[in-house]
């Protein structure tokens, strides 16, 4: 019976990978990987030499089907993006759905995703939270920033470090400049960061300087 395995990857740090994870990836026929170049490293990382095929979200439409085709040719296939887990913010939903729809048998591994350890280290309460991933760009941006602002969940956010500074600027417009916030920065990396304030606070902090490297944003819900 051809089964698929979303297997999470590291956030950064090449330690943060689990015993079950590793042997799921020794055995598989075949690795579906987001970017094969960057799985290589990993899997160089702990010895393991897999056939690898690339599966990206720009075309995760177009080559569902032919990667049905080859996981029902197979017994076991599995899929990992850059890091964390597949699906998160990451190609996977639409594979996901069509093994489901198919009847191929999946297990998702449980490991490391980037916005639980920004969610415990905020010290933000995280017994409700809205995981809102990145937020639209353009179209549909300041609706969400005003729905958003009314929840009384703790938010979390991915973010680029480009847009980092004017992401927090809006978040103070909507929300107001007191709300409480944290933002995590190359969690689990060298240069980790956390920086925990008000959201002007956090808005000085980071004008201040270049931000470089990935970042998650936990807010405060409305009290
Ligand atoms: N699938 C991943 C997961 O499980 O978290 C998310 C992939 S998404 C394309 C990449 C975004 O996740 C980054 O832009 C950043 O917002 C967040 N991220 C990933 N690694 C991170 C890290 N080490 N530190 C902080 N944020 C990280």
């Amino acid at each position: 019976m051809p089964k698929l395995y979303l297997v999470p990857t590291p956030i950064g740090n090449l330690e943060d990978i689990t015993l079950r994870a590793l042997r799921i990836l020794k055995e598989a026929d075949l690795i579906l990987a987001e970017d094969t170049r960057n799985t290589h490293n990993l899997l160089n990382h702990y010895g393991i030499e897999k056939k690898m095929i690339p599966h990206h979200a720009f075309n995760e439409h177009q080559t569902l089907k032919s990667i049905i085709e080859i996981i029902r040719n197979s017994n076991s296939v599995a899929l990992v993006s850059d890091a964390g887990t597949p699906a998160i913010s990451d190609p996977g939903y639409l594979l996901v759905r069509e093994c489901l729809r198919e009847g191929i048998e999946l297990e998702c591994l449980p490991g490391p995703v980037a916005f639980i350890p920004a969610l415990v280290n905020s010290g933000i309460p995280s017994d409700r939270f809205r995981f809102e991933g990145f937020l639209p760009h353009k179209k549909g941006r300041q609706t969400r920033l005003k729905e958003l602002s009314e929840s009384e969940c703790t938010l979390i956010l991915y973010e680029s470090p480009f847009r980092l500074v004017k992401t927090l600027e809006q978040l103070a417009e909507f929300f107001g400049p007191e709300r409480y916030a944290s933002v995590s920065r190359e969690l689990t990396k060298i240069h980790e960061e956390n920086a925990r304030g008000n959201l002007a606070e956090l808005i000085q902090h980071f004008s201040s300087k270049t931000v470089k490297g990935e970042i998650v944003i936990v807010v405060e819900g409305k009290r």
